[in-house]
């Protein structure tokens, strides 16, 4: 199992971040990404990825803190970007929910850091909120139809996911997905059954953002990278396939984007 979104680094597991990142890796995980969303918290997870094997960093500004990127902070995110274990750009995007940052902050700064991201060829994660159509339109001005990233935390449409497979990338599922029960009338289903039934299975990669959004049967805790079991438990289910056809296909997926194989 690869976690391809965590956020060890934060407080949260201040106390028992050995003993976290233990538990993933005798339970049988492989690999985990810790995403950077500020400064501080982009360079906590290059020196988390740089003191574990089989740990790697991404390092960007998530929108919520878009009005914090300036020229220097861009430098000092490329300067991150540029070690070893870092593999990929992110999270960025855009989030209109509840966001405190203008739409217009948080256009310019996803625009800075995609430029960054297609300077070094390196794959971006991204993160959006109510937003799809605005970021949607931004890729497709950049003219090109071979993005390499993912769209994470997905919970849309599969109309909306397949302009994002059109124009390359990969979608990330969380422990949402657990937190509808099973129905047995199709009409019934939730919009997101529908989404990870039409997707093609070599697109698809799994994640658990904790501390956040802890699956079912874990809901209510501190989610931990251990749990993305439960993740790949369920599109197992709602895909009528094994466990172990998710785990070995969500494994290469990210080995081949984020290019973290051997
Ligand atoms: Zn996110
Ligand atoms: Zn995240």
């Amino acid at each position: 199992m690869i976690d391809t979104h965590t956020h060890i680094d934060f407080k949260e597991f201040d106390d028992d971040r050995e003993e976290i990142i233990k538990r993933f890796f005798d339970g049988g995980g492989e690999k985990l990404i810790n995403v950077g969303c500020t400064l501080e918290s982009s360079k906590r997870s290059y020196k988390l990825a740089k003191n574990n094997e089989n740990i790697f960093a991404s390092a960007g500004i998530h929108p919520h803190d878009a009005d914090t990127v300036d020229e220097n902070v861009l430098k000092m995110i490329e300067e991150i970007a540029m070690h070893y274990k870092t593999i990929a750009i992110g999270e960025i995007g855009l989030d209109f929910f509840k966001s405190t940052t203008s739409r217009e902050i948080q256009v310019q700064a996803f625009r800075a850091q995609l430029e960054l991201a297609q300077n070094h060829n390196m794959p971006i994660i991204i993160h959006c909120r109510d937003a799809y159509n605005d970021l949607i339109n931004i890729l497709e001005e950049y003219k090109t139809s071979n993005w390499k990233g993912v769209i994470h935390c997905y919970t849309a449409s599969w109309e909306i996911a397949e302009e994002f497979l059109n124009l390359g990338f990969f979608i990330g599922f969380t422990g949402i997905v657990t937190y509808y029960k099973d129905k047995t009338e199709p009409n019934e289903e939730p919009e997101i059954y529908r989404t990870i039934k039409n997707m093609p299975l070599d697109k698809i990669l799994i994640e658990t953002d904790c501390p956040y959004l802890s699956p079912i049967p874990e809901r209510g805790k501190r989610n931990e990278p251990l749990f993305v079991k439960h993740v790949a438990e369920k599109i197992a289910r709602i895909k009528k396939t094994s466990f172990e056809e998710i785990e070995n296909q969500t494994n290469k997926n990210a080995i081949k984007l984020f290019n973290i194989g051997l």
